[in-house]
């Protein structure tokens, strides 16, 4: 019961009711119809990596989706079917075993199927190939009035487009049908350091334009005297047959030469690079502590003068010694889920600050909180967005105003699909 009153944020903490182990999708489905007519909260927890509350539920149930892990390949379609409690993790083991890959992966393999598609999903593929949502053909789910439904781009598109990406407001994913793309067996990656945002933006732009890397994401690291660095990681497959010529990859950009790592490495080495942070993380004590992360999406014309104003701020100070700062291009094209809500622009940025706070000074937290609120705040009138794993307070007016054009889709979709309003509270979308 603890842990479901409680996240990876640390932050926010409300007791359910109960808590029901997803034994079963009839087990979730008769929980939901009980808990509609009566008013009940009710939200789904995968794996728990929710940053401000948005997977509890306060005076309600939560479902714990993990027994929901089944994964298995869908025999001569491309394709394999996971149970919306499954880790990434083993959605990776299962397709690699067949020599096949997710073309988006979250960067974190704990996190679960049902709650990275909630959110949207992105990974180091996202500049060409979206989100890890629009790579899903279909899902079985349940509704807010306990009807279990199968929905896709062809049969009940609307619910379909309301769930992925939807913040668990209209059904909670109980099975997902994820496409897959042959997997590299090796891959070679690239470190390449700038030090100024202007030439690590401009070599991110062209690597998004003409895809030469299958992968890229980047950081800004601290550097001396106050500094940043920052890095682009870029990722190349590459076998002994066919290896891939540096010169052709890097030769035209504009990164410090001295510095420049590059190493081969399995690929599925690669999917697993965050787990040795993890580990030193967890030996250090800063994998328990209160997480205040903050995630924008931003134009990316605006990015080289935003970043280092919000690295700059004496507010994320923290950043420097307890924390990392990712910065991930992304096009818009590439992303299609309707209700992941991003700046109109083609290129993007979605710059996140990931960082631990003291466990046992409350003001710090909050001061931390306030601060992610002050800096989305900066990036909206920028024409940011908010990537809402984040850990800001957000009004019902905010969420109305983060939505815009596609508010009145989704509340036509609540009605439906929720019309008790009980899915998912943990947000704050609703007054
Ligand atoms: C260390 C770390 C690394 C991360 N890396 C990435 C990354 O690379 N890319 C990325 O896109 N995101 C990343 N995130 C954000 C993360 O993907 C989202 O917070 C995601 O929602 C977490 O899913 P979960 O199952 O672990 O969390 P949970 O806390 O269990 O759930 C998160 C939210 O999803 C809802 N939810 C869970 N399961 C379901 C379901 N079956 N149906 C409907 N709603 C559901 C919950 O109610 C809650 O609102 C990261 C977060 C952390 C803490």
């Amino acid at each position: 019961m603890a842990g479901a009153a409680d996240d990876f944020g640390h932050i926010v903490g409300s007791r359910p009711l109960g808590v029901l182990a997803a034994h079963s999708v009839e087990t979730v489905r008769e929980l939901v119809a009980f808990a509609g007519p009566r008013g009940l909260p009710v939200a789904a927890r995968g794996g728990g990596h929710a940053l401000y509350g948005q997977g509890q539920a306060h005076g309600g149930y939560v479902v714990d989706m993990r027994p929901l892990d089944e994964v298995r390949r869908r025999p001569g379609d491309g394709a394999l079917s996971a149970g919306a409690g499954a880790p990434w993790s083993e959605v990776v083991r299962v397709a690699l075993a067949e020599g096949l890959t997710p073309p988006v992966i979250p960067d974190h393999l704990g996190t679960s199927v049902g709650g990275v598609l909630s959110t949207g999903g992105f990974g180091a593929t996202s500049h060409r190939r979206g989100l890890v949502a629009d790579w899903v053909r279909d899902l079985d789910v349940v509704t807010g009035t306990g009807e279990l439904l199968t929905c896709s781009r062809e049969q009940h598109a609307d619910l379909f487009d309301a769930v992925l990406a939807g913040l668990g407001q209209c059904a909670l994913i109980v099975r997902a049908t994820l496409r897959l793309l042959p997997a590299p067996a090796r891959v070679r990656r690239f470190r390449l350091y700038h030090s100024t945002p202007e030439s690590y933006l401009t070599d991110q732009r062209r690597l998004c334009r003409d895809g030469r890397f299958s992968h890229v994401c980047g950081q800004a690291r601290p550097a001396v005297g106050g500094a940043w660095t920052y890095m682009i990681e870029a990722v190349a497959p590459h076998t002994p047959e066919l290896p891939s010529d540096d010169d052709l990859l890097i030769g035209d950009l504009g990164h410090d030469r001295d510095t420049e790592e590059i190493e081969d490495l399995p690929y599925e080495e690669f999917l697993h690079r965050p787990e040795r942070e993890e580990r030193l993380l967890r030996a250090t004590g800063e994998w328990q502590r209160p997480h205040p992360w903050l995630s924008l999406l931003l134009p990316e014309d605006t990015a080289a003068a935003f970043v280092p104003d919000a690295l700059a701020d004496p507010a994320q100070r923290g950043l420097r010694t307890c924390g990392a700062v990712q910065l991930r291009p992304l096009s818009g094209r590439t992303l299609r889920a309707p209700l992941l809500r991003r700046p109109p622009d083609e290129r993007l940025c979605l710059l996140t600050l990931m960082r631990t706070a003291p466990p046992t000074d409350a003001a710090a937290v909050r001061e931390l909180v306030a601060a992610n609120r002050a800096l989305y705040e900066r990036a909206r009138a920028v024409g940011g967005v908010l990537h809402p794993v984040s850990a800001v307070p957000m009004t019902p007016a905010d969420w109305r105003g983060h939505f815009g054009p596609a508010w009145t889709d989704l509340v036509r979709a609540k009605d439906r699909h929720d019309p008790h309003r009980i899915l998912t509270r943990g947000y704050g979308l609703w007054p």
